[in-house]
């Protein structure tokens, strides 16, 4: 294609995602991106990138792993597609092995194969409603979630979601959806009559659920160290009263481990820094570190077993992408390399030396509201006057930040999904000079918006 027929084609044909359509055509003002290795990323100009966002927090082993695209066309050759409402394939079956021995929910688990993040959600929303049908409660059909979080894009997912914009132009939504405050100890408005921390935000769900009436709440759904917004990690013993709170009246306990799975928090899962044993979880983007689509909804046995009856109705849902061939097969050697390297005690001690790094340059910085997260999941809430913690959540200023980020060759994102963030969340593989060249630019860009806020 000519570069002539490329710009038309963006101008009038593409689609990008959550993107102004009018904007496709800033698109080929950043060069396309033709080549990765490692946490590095090169254009068709040759420039070249550290990716600091790991795509979108899914190339957890980093780009340039032959081995892996070996093994899909092996797989190709072998057999192309297996019918996953009638068959089971050799590479899904060796996943969920491997998928059941790590999971937080137990080495009982049942696996379920969808094609990425929101069919996970979607999958784990459904199973629990149908759960409470099985078990004879049709009347359980709300959620809570919390405010600013992202579970996805579609209905369900959506319904669920903290963020309002996404959720604007949407509704109605799907009915029961109901949102409580995450934990955010550097702006909580729970906890101001009481001596620390006292896990008010917890307290909520039990609030929220009496409130509703428990035999209308079906699931709680929750990040284990919540994205949007954040990263929020959970205060200790956030999670014991959680799940105390979901036994004691019904409710299933649903962990979303799309983006914190799989290495990404210095544990396999998220969960695992709670010691939590979830009744489900969803997961993805790390399940195959994005070089197939892959997602997996894991149902404890707990939950699974109810569908276990003889001549009970089966779990009323599929995709016929779900568990591609090709996907499980890269998600076998994406696994073998995670162990192989050590990724997850890597992205622990990575996590740790950024994090110094950060404290070090940034920790006193007059607009570094606090720096936060767990292994790689780190993030930066930027303030406009740190005594007051004034808000500088301004989405002109974040696609700035993003912009100069990416002309010193950083592929970093200003979120203002909650309060204005800057997240950091490299492939886990990164060396730890890169890991300096992001908190430089880091330094670079924060110093310079504080001018221009200022100005
Ligand atoms: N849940 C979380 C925590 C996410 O970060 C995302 C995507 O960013 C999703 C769900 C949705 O995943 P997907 O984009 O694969 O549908």
């Amino acid at each position: 294609m000519s570069s002539d027929a490329m710009r038309k084609t963006i101008e009038q044909n593409i689609w990008i995602h959550n993107y102004d359509i009018l904007r496709a055509a800033d698109a080929i003002k950043t060069p396309t991106i033709v080549r990765g290795e490692g946490a590095k990323l090169w254009d068709s100009n040759g420039n070249e990138y550290i990716d600091a966002l790991a795509g979108l927090g899914c190339v957890n082993i980093g780009y340039g792993r032959q081995e892996i695209g070996e093994a899909m066309i092996e797989q190709l050759n072998l057999v192309s597609f297996v019918n996953p409402f009638r068959f089971v394939s050799v590479p899904g079956t060796m996943l969920a092995k491997r998928l059941s021995d790590i999971s937080p929910t137990g080495p009982d688990s049942r696996v379920f194969y969808v094609s990425g993040g929101s069919e996970a959600i979607e999958s784990a929303l459904k199973l629990a409603k149908q759960y409470h049908h099985r078990r004879g409660e049709p009347t359980r059909y709300k959620t809570i979630s919390r405010r600013y979080a992202y579970h996805g894009t579609t209905m369900g997912a959506l319904s669920i979601n903290g963020v309002g914009s996404y959720r604007a132009d949407f509704g109605p939504l799907v009915p029961g959806a109901r949102h409580v405050p995450p934990p955010y100890p550097y702006r909580c408005h729970l906890c101001k009559n009481d001596h620390g921390c006292s896990l008010s935000c917890a307290d909520e769900v039990e609030r929220l659920i009496q409130f509703e009436g428990p035999d209308t709440v079906a699931a709680v759904i929750m990040e284990p160290i919540q994205n949007a917004g954040g990263p929020f990690p959970a205060p200790d013993g956030y999670f014991q009263r959680v799940r105390e709170i979901c036994d004691r009246y019904g409710v299933v306990l649903i962990m979303d481990e799309i983006i914190s799975g799989f290495g990404r928090t210095g544990l396999w899962f998220g969960s695992d820094h709670y010691d939590l044993q979830p009744d489900i979880i969803a997961t993805a983007k790390g399940l195959t570190s994005a070089y197939a689509p892959l997602g997996a909804m894991i149902a404890s046995s707990k939950i699974a077993n109810v569908f276990a009856d003889e001549g009970s109705s089966p779990f009323r849902h599929g995709f016929t992408y779900g568990g591609h061939v090709i996907s499980t097969a890269a998600a076998i050697v994406n696994l073998d390399i995670i162990e192989r390297e050590g990724l997850v005690e890597r992205a622990a001690s990575t996590g740790k030396y950024l994090r110094k790094q950060l404290d070090i340059k940034l920790g006193d910085h007059p607009n570094v509201g606090e720096i936060r997260g767990v292994g790689l999941q780190l993030g930066i809430e930027l303030v406009r006057n740190r005594q007051t913690k004034e808000s500088m959540r301004d989405t002109k200023l974040a696609g700035w930040l993003t912009d100069e980020m990416f002309s010193r060759g950083i592929i970093g994102n200003a979120d203002t999904r909650g309060e204005l963030v800057i997240p950091i969340c490299p492939p886990l593989n990164i060396e730890l000079e890169e890991i300096d060249r992001i908190v430089d630019v880091l330094v670079e860009v924060i110093d310079l918006a504080a001018k221009k806020s200022h100005a």
